[in-house]
């Protein structure tokens, strides 16, 4: 079979609900990844963040295999031996107290507005089914209908009604449209230290110290999504470490498989999860054994190789290389870490098109929105690769 087959079948007996980049891939290492015609690419897109450690990375491959031999699901009905001791390296990594695994990013949104909800009655004596949430403008947390009925793109909502009540929207960034929107019954605040899906935003410096202060004052709990932006991606472990602050509540998924299998997180700072009691919420997958195995080594990678102070460096050189780039096109170069964009003035035509050529010239990336390219490969990427993405990027926004 070729590209051209295995996308007829997607086509004829696949949903479609995704407009993939014709490029038909079945192998990965490290930055790189092959087509089934043979033809190699850099990922700058990692999955959405999901392989930081890089693709089929061989310390996780041993993980998985190890433990798949062993033991993979037994569900939370009885314990298991690795459970404890993902609980426990994962809280000294993000200087958590508390972990409640999860499997995919939306489910661990669902189970941090269940938990917000709950302390909100239980601790701070919020009415019965009075609880609001406040989330921001462009936010991105999932696909669930709870979590599209918040969003404010008519992409993921439009025809998907009627949605969950008890969702208050702000403008992003602004910490004094927070202030005004607390209530009495408001029990938390959830928020993207940058916002990944709406392009690479990043909020004004000084914005999440407020925003902590904010809702401490009001005793509001802080919930930060770092699905995207944690382990490693901005070249902190957490983003939230930028701005010395910590969250409530932290999500973290995508990354802390590796992308070898989908694990999430909610880390807790104030024992918050405390007020979930047994038999209030689960899954049958969530902490499985399997699970917790790849997630050890995972983890252990991104210690090991240096991959938050590679993001931080090579982060900073690839947004200078990308800055140096003299082209009308370009209307702003923005980015932390290894999570950055170029987003192209209205002229330049779309972003779509410059994606399409940079996939010929074997870099692969994807458009956000209309007019914005994020660029995020592995944590694992050396300067050379940099430099061999600069060019090929340069020469596609030229036009050349
Ligand atoms: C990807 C993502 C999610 C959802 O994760 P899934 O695993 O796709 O459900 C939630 N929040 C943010 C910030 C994300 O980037």
């Amino acid at each position: 079979m070729n590209s051209q087959n295995y996308i007829d079948l997607e086509d004829e007996f696949g949903a479609h609900n995704y407009k993939p980049l014709n490029v038909v891939l079945n192998r990965g290492e490290g930055i790189w990844v092959w087509d089934v015609d043979g033809n190699k690419y850099m990922d700058c897109l990692s999955a959405y963040s999901a392989v930081n450690q890089g693709h089929c990375h061989p310390k996780i491959i041993a993980a998985a295999v190890e433990q798949t031999k062993k033991l993979t699901l037994t569900s939370r009905a009885f314990r298991n031996d690795q459970l404890g001791l993902f609980y426990r390296e994962l809280c000294e990594l993000t200087n958590s107290h508390k972990v409640l695994p999860m499997n995919s990013g939306a489910e661990a949104v669902e189970t941090v507005i269940k938990t917000a909800r709950k302390w909100g009655y239980l601790i701070k004596g919020i009415p019965e089914d009075k609880a609001e949430i406040i989330v921001c403008k462009e936010n991105f947390h999932g696909r669930t209908i709870t979590i599209v009925g918040f969003s404010t793109d008519e992409n993921s909502r439009a025809g998907f009604g009627p949605f969950t009540p008890g969702f208050k929207i702000i403008p992003f960034g602004d910490a004094a449209a927070l202030k005004e929107a607390i209530t009495p019954n408001t029990a938390a605040f959830m928020v993207e230290p940058i916002q990944g899906e709406a392009g690479v935003i990043i909020p004004p410096a000084g914005y999440l110290n407020e925003v902590k202060a904010i809702c401490e004052k009001n005793n509001v709990i802080l919930i930060l999504d770092e699905i995207q932006t944690g382990l490693g991606r901005t070249g902190k472990m957490l983003a939230e470490e930028h701005d010395g602050i910590e969250a409530d509540l932290t999500l973290i998924g995508k990354a802390l498989s590796g992308g070898f299998y989908p694990v999430s997180a909610v880390l807790s700072n104030k024992e918050v999860l405390g007020v979930l009691r047994p038999g209030e919420h689960g899954s049958t997958f969530g902490g499985n054994p399997l699970a917790c195995a790849i997630a050890r080594a995972a983890l252990k990678v991104l210690v090991e190789e240096n991959l938050v102070e590679n993001a931080e460096k090579m982060g900073a050189y690839f947004k200078q290389g990308l800055s140096e780039i003299k082209n009308p096109r370009i209307k702003e170069v923005r980015g932390k870490g290894l999570l950055i964009a170029i987003e192209l003035t209205k002229e330049a035509g779309g972003a779509r098109g410059y994606c399409e050529t940079l996939m010929e010239k074997g870099l692969l990336c994807k458009e956000t929105h209309d007019n914005t390219i994020r660029f995020a490969p592995p944590l694992v990427i050396t300067k050379d690769d940099i430099d061999w993405a600069l060019e090929r990027i340069e020469s596609t926004l030229s036009g050349a």
